[in-house]
């Protein structure tokens, strides 16, 4: 077992190997992959695998690439966009997560997302981010 981490090791040396942008090509491929077993229509299963199959070639291309400079500016590139997924999900969970205890507001003038307590009544809100201030009612 040692020895054979030790040849992928000594395999992937000078290789690129896995980044934010190969994470997601692989999860996109599998997602295709299994919602394209759903589907019923030949052709369209047919185009859904076919996808699904390129995407895990460009992933595997990636990861056994020796031009590390080339793959580095494609995630950079990519980057920014992995970032605002990943906070979407995790904004939107813990909103799912404290939706009882918590209310969430867009503040009106910057509009940054403000999680205040759920309590009943009228408050006076205060955007931390721009100092704007808003009154919300909590029935
Ligand atoms: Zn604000």
């Amino acid at each position: 077992m040692r020895n054979f981490i030790y040849k992928i090791q000594a395999f992937m040396r000078g290789r690129y190997g896995f980044d934010e942008l190969n994470m997601s090509i692989l999860v996109i491929a599998l997602i295709i992959n299994i919602v394209g077993r759903f589907i019923f229509n030949f052709t369209a299963r047919m185009i859904f695998r076919l996808i699904s199959f390129a995407l895990i070639i460009i992933f595997i291309f990636r990861m056994l690439s020796r031009n590390c400079y080339q793959r580095n500016r494609e995630n950079e590139v990519f980057k920014p966009i992995f970032t605002k997924t990943v906070d979407f999900f995790k904004f939107n969970y813990r909103r799912f997560k404290d939706g009882r205890t918590h209310r969430y507001y867009k503040c009106p003038n910057c509009k940054a997302q403000l999680r205040v307590k759920n309590i009943k009544g009228k408050h006076t809100i205060r955007c931390p981010k721009c100092g704007n201030q808003f009154q919300k009612k909590i029935r």
